[in-house]
């Protein structure tokens, strides 16, 4: 029997309502601890072309880490796997914004994103780009069809300005030779890809990019092959939601990234691709909704990739 999309995500809905005063807004960062705590939206793409919607799911709201696979895309898209011999791919079992194993492993993070990560691919791409953040912008754009993305430039600011963990680890992995650029121009590249802003109708939309192949949904240009599209969906199973990958991939059984600015991307391969946003986080750092109706969808569906 045909699913019906629309209901079921008015179920999932229903079921997560009661989640809603769980959890904490990433109070680090200033402007997202300004945002309504009690949003909600979701949004359900399919490779077919079918959707279905809930609650806020056109209202922009702050990628932060979700970003990172982005730029990851684009950064392979770039020089390939040669990307993978200045950052791991092993979770990192420790916090995205941790120094400590970065000490012991010579200034190689564990993985693309991990913050310190996300500072090698930025690096990589102030040196493959004439104009990094407009390019960056462009790309996501292009993947989303849609030119209204834009950074958002108060929150990179104020990034800037509070990140002093940040600015650490950029400057520690400096110091091993793992970032060639001047640091605060990496810096400043790495928190205006977190500081983008998009909403779930734009993230499943350019997330099919890593259910199809490689190919970008509404054009259908290829740009990463598919033995890359299937790494960085590795990548992003065993590592894209901080110190919970295992737990995601438990209960979930999708690949996908999750930001602190509440938003969780899923895939599955060559069918759907879903993104929810809610604000409040749990102690690791995922939205205590969007785990739990990503939770709801593939057991509902009866379908992980696993
Ligand atoms: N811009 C955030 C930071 O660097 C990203 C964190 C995240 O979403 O994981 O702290």
């Amino acid at each position: 029997m045909a699913v019906n999309f629309q209901l079921l995500l008015s179920e999932i809905y229903r079921e997560v309502l009661p989640l809603q005063s769980q959890g904490a807004l990433a109070y680090y960062i200033p402007e997202l601890a300004a945002v309504n705590p009690n949003m909600f939206g979701m949004h359900l793409r399919r490779l077919e072309g079918e959707e279905a919607a809930i609650g806020a799911s056109d209202v922009k709201f702050s990628l932060q880490s979700i970003a990172k696979a982005f730029t990851l895309a684009l950064a392979v898209s770039l020089i390939g796997e040669k990307i993978f011999e200045r950052v791991g791919v092993e979770p990192s079992g420790s916090a995205f914004n941790s120094l400590v194993q970065l000490e012991y492993e010579k200034g190689i993070p564990r993985n693309p994103f991990i913050n310190a990560g996300a500072m090698v691919v930025c690096d990589v791409l102030i040196d493959q780009l004439k104009n990094p953040k407009a390019e960056i912008l462009a790309f996501v754009q292009k993947l989303a069809d849609n030119n209204e993305i834009r950074f958002n430039e108060e929150t990179a600011e104020s990034e800037n300005k509070f990140g002093f963990r940040n600015h650490a680890l950029a400057n520690f992995v400096k110091s091993f030779g793992n970032i060639h650029h001047n640091v605060e121009e990496v810096l400043d590249l790495y928190f205006h890809i977190c500081s983008i802003e998009m909403s779930c109708n734009d993230l499943t939309k350019a997330f099919l990019l890593f259910a199809n192949h490689g190919k970008v949904f509404s054009t259908g240009e290829q740009i990463l092959n598919s033995s890359q599209t299937k790494r960085i969906n590795a990548v992003m199973q065993t590592c894209g939601f901080y110190d919970e990958s295992g737990e995601f991939a438990f209960t979930v059984g999708l690949p996908g990234k999750s930001g602190v600015g509440g938003g969780i991307v899923a895939v599955h391969p060559e069918k759907y691709a879903a993104a929810v946003w809610s604000p409040r986080l749990n102690a690791k750092g995922n939205s205590v909704m969007g785990m739990k109706a990503l939770e709801l969808l593939t057991t509902k569906l009866g379908t992980s990739i696993f």
